[in-house]
């Protein structure tokens, strides 16, 4: 990324309402460039989703970065993402916590990650091959919880390892229409949601990819 590329992302993130600093610092240092390969790498600063292999996409930036922002991700943090797609958000979050747990479902895509992750260094990232919507109950309970696929619910197993005073970030509603980004926040006597904005993602779904 260029000097001017990189004043022209950061200048998308903050007018799309991305504020926090250390979310920005963060996605100053992680260059969406290496994410997103062929013929739409020329893309990669530009404030727009993008595909990637197995028909999924890597998230628009201003999107990552609101949901980041939201996150609220202290340094202590253990931080469990379902939907590692590219690797950006993992990367991204890596930067933010002390460790990032992050799960996918198609096996040819947590193989590019894990290349990505040990060519950029990041040694607190562990990318697991597996069905998101049942959680990491060996790992659990974490801090942070993000999701970056629409589920119809919160998944109830996702909220049962949310440690308290903990935050999970999900979009919510049908595949097919805007669903709402919801944020849930585990509290001594329960779950407060706040929704936060319209977001477009690709549907959470049980079980493994076609490719394994
Ligand atoms: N966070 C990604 C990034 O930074 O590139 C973008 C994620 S993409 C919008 C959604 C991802 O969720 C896809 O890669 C998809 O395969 C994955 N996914 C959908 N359902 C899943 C499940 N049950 N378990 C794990 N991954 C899942």
């Amino acid at each position: 990324m260029d000097r001017e590329q990189k004043m022209q992302f950061l200048f998308a993130l903050r007018s799309r309402g991305v504020t926090d600093q250390r979310v920005l610092t963060a996605m100053e240092s992680i260059d969406r460039g290496a994410f997103v390969r062929g013929l739409f790498s020329e893309r990669a600063y530009e404030d727009t989703p993008l595909p990637i292999a197995c028909g999924q996409t890597i998230s628009q930036p201003a999107v990552v970065g609101l949901m980041t922002q939201a996150l609220n991700v202290r340094p202590r943090d253990t931080v469990l993402e379902i939907g590692t797609g590219s690797g950006y958000q993992a990367a991204i979050l890596s930067k933010l916590a002390r460790r990032v747990y992050t799960v996918e479902r198609h096996r040819r895509l947590v193989r590019e990650a894990r290349q990505i992750f040990e060519a950029l260094d990041l040694s607190n990232i562990t990318v697991i091959h597996g069905d998101g919507s049942r959680g990491l109950p060996d790992q659990a309970p974490f801090d942070r919880i993000m999701v970056t696929a629409a589920a119809e619910d919160p998944p109830g197993p996702l909220l049962a390892q949310l440690r308290e005073g903990g935050i999970m970030v999900v979009p919510v509603g049908q595949s097919d229409a805007v669903q709402s980004l919801i944020k849930v926040t585990r509290t001594e006597t329960g779950l407060e949601y706040d929704e936060l904005c319209p977001v477009r993602f690709v549907p959470l779904i049980e079980g493994l990819g076609q490719d394994g």
